[in-house]
């Protein structure tokens, strides 16, 4: 499947990064090195993102890395902020930042807001938080909440013109975490791509149309009254939408269930 997906990655045109990330792409080490080294002979820049667990010290980061630096990857993220753990975690993306640049592999750390105060030197890259998958239903208690009608545009993801999307272990391509535009398991990438017709897309369209607020009113679907940010919200009319597009919302574990 890997090979089919690279191969026809090349024939869309336009492509030009393939980032292996995760879950947590260390995990399936074998598979992550031959996808690289697949991707790498076919023109594409690689990109990997990890949390860095395997870094306990610098020496074995070092061993991890060794594989990546002769494939010569072009940019190897670490992710690291409080909801990726604390000391031992932060102790660990020092160790992989160090290691990489022993190896001379451009890092970068990705942190959603402040990443910690040791790491700060590095190169890094930081995000808002986005109410959407666990956040969603972990950490919306704290947040400031606005009334639902504010929420008229999707203020992260270009889906008329998608810059990037995700493929799952699954094969679901999303265009944003949970919102699928079709499976590589029963139809290519460059046919989905071509079949993609997102103003007529049943959720893609009206999320185009007038944000989150335009999806739930497109089905009426009553929500709450307010909520954290633009994701939070699209994100619960998707829950309540699941059962009329089984196809579309999935896979089950992006809203919180087991993979099926
Ligand atoms: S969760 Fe919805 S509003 Fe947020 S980025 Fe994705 S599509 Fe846009």
């Amino acid at each position: 499947m890997l090979d089919k997906i690279i191969e026809d990655c090349g024939k869309i045109g336009d492509i030009e990064w393939i980032y292996f990330e995760g879950g947590e792409p260390f995990l399936y080490l074998p598979i992550m090195i031959y996808g690289i080294e697949r991707s790498k002979k076919r023109g594409f820049k690689v990109g990997v993102v990890s949390n860095g667990y395997w870094a306990v010290t610098v020496e074995d980061a070092i061993e991890w890395l060794k594989p990546l630096r002769d494939l010569e990857i072009n940019e190897f993220c670490l992710s690291n902020d409080e909801y990726h753990g604390l000391k031992e975690e932060v102790d660990r993306v020092r160790n992989g930042v160090i290691a990489a640049k022993k190896l001379g592999i451009k890092s970068v750390v990705l942190s959603v807001g402040k990443c910690a105060e040791k790491l700060l030197g590095q190169y890094r890259y930081e995000t808002v938080l986005m109410y959407r998958g666990r956040a969603a239903i972990k950490l919306v208690d704290k947040a400031e909440k606005k009334p639902w009608a504010e929420f008229k545009e999707c203020p992260y993801e270009n889906l008329e013109d998608p810059e990037r999307v995700h493929i799952d272990p699954l094969g679901y391509v999303h265009v944003c975490q949970g919102i699928s535009i079709g499976n590589v398991e029963r139809m290519s990438l460059s046919k989905i791509f071509e079949a993609y017709k997102p103003k007529k897309h049943p959720i893609i369209g009206p999320l185009i149309e007038g944000g989150p607020a335009r999806l739930a009113e497109s089905y009426k679907i009553k929500g709450d009254e307010f909520y954290a940010d633009a994701c939070h919200f699209c994100y619960d009319v998707r829950c309540k939408l699941r059962e009329k597009f089984p196809d579309i919302l999935a896979p089950t574990i992006m809203y919180g269930e087991g993979e099926k």
